[in-house]
């Protein structure tokens, strides 16, 4: 299959972005199959590099490879040894046995995702061009991985849209019902088969030694708690008191056995509860609020309403929290640029008629990387404020 581009959309693809939209193709020749993998040519038929096709989604093209390079075993083979070295000679992963190994763009492997829970992997496919490439990679990863066990856990609400269905199984050896992962001595159990994402929220690591180096002596709310990550981190930051709050009994459920197996049984409160209907209900108890929701908004039409979602909670925090307070406030959205998250938090400090500090902005941890070429793969976005 060969595709080639219109002479006025080959730009991108020369600056090696990652992805072609369908109205930059001017023509196909050979079978245009989903998933087939293709030449693509610029408009005089010189060869660009090789990606996969999609016919039912705008993003046409994913590539894989530019120039001469024919995408086969080989190459795959290289692209996921590079992942592994860059994760193994990660200073910022030495504290840990839980990690991102392939990012999808972030690893040039576009719509594979692999994480590592100290060595059970979970492997999510995202495209019809992955899954057609999917015994291949299981077969690399094994080889280069030598993973006690494999896990797929596709059913990322965006596999309709390319004609997958959901699919979770195990692919190799046996994942057990919880894995234990370690992070900085923490000991955290991890549900890969029904918890959120994989199971974890490995893209918050930066975020949870942020708070742990932060939360001596503080009242720490963690709003959104999920498993507790942060609420762990602020345990052993020092923290004098913690509150996590989740809608999740099955969350919250299994932040208790955290706490459990650090030996820090009831060392927190629990709610169970709506954070929206939580923070309009009165006093807030804390000094160091976290706010990490689930991404409001998953589409661009989505952003306007989202972007009221995220003022109203930090409208509320900002209104009730003490002088002085810290305030690690996110968003995971992909379509929530930082420069929109700032202004939402700008006109929610307004609102509150609170003063507030910019302390750090920050991207995702190092085993999440966003190429510069494809600055789509950026979506979790942190500021930690000081409200006066
Ligand atoms: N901060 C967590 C990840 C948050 S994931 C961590 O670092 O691990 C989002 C969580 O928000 C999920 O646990 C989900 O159960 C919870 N949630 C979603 N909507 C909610 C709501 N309106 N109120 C309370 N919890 C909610």
């Amino acid at each position: 299959m060969k595709i080639y581009l219109k002479k006025n959309k080959e730009k991108p693809l020369r600056n090696r972005h990652s992805w072609i939209f369908s109205g930059a193709i001017a023509r196909i020749e050979g079978e245009s199959g989903d998933g087939t993998i293709a030449q693509v040519c610029d408009s005089g038929g010189t060869l660009l590099g090789y990606g996969y096709y999609s016919g039912r989604t705008d993003i046409a093209v994913r590539m894989l490879s530019w120039g001469e390079r024919p995408v086969d075993r080989d190459y795959l083979a290289g692209l996921v040894r590079l992942a592994v070295v860059r994760r193994r000679s990660d200073p910022f992963l030495q504290g840990t046995n839980a990690f991102r190994l392939i990012y999808s763009e972030g690893d040039l492997l576009p719509g594979l995702v692999v994480d590592s829970y100290n060595n059970h992997l979970v492997m999510q496919i995202l495209t019809m061009g992955m899954e057609r490439l999917r015994d291949t990679m299981v077969d690399i990863i094994l080889e280069e991985m030598r993973p006690e066990s494999v896990y797929e856990r596709s059913d990322h609400a965006g596999r309709s849209a390319e004609g997958l269905g959901e699919v979770c199984r195990t692919v190799f050896g046996t994942t057990p019902e919880d894995v234990e992962i370690q992070e900085d001595g923490v000991r955290f159990l991890v549900d890969v088969r029904h918890g959120q994402k994989t199971g974890f929220f490995l893209d918050q690591r930066e975020n949870r030694r942020l708070v742990r180096g932060l939360a001596q002596g503080r009242k720490v709310l963690n709003l959104f708690s999920y498993t507790g990550g942060f609420t762990l981190a602020a345990l052993y930051g020092g923290a004098a008191e913690t509150v996590s709050v989740d809608a999740s009994r099955g969350a919250l459920d299994m932040l208790e056995k955290n706490l459990a197996i650090n030996g820090r049984e009831g060392a927190s409160g629990l709610i169970e509860a709506n954070v929206f209907d939580y923070l309009r209900g009165g006093e807030i108890a804390g000094d160091f609020i976290i706010l990490d929701p689930p991404a409001f908004a998953r589409d661009r039409h989505a952003v306007p309403r989202a972007c009221r979602g995220y003022k109203e909670i930090n409208l509320q925090v900002m209104k009730k929290c003490p002088a002085g307070s810290l305030l690690l406030t996110c968003s995971c959205s992909r379509f929530i640029t930082m420069e929109l998250f700032q202004k939402v938090l700008f006109g929610a400090a307004l609102d509150a008629g609170r003063h507030a500090f910019i302390l750090r902005k920050s991207l995702h941890p190092t085993d999440h990387p966003v190429s510069l070429y494809h600055p789509e793969g950026e979506y979790l976005k942190s500021i930690l404020l000081r409200v006066e």
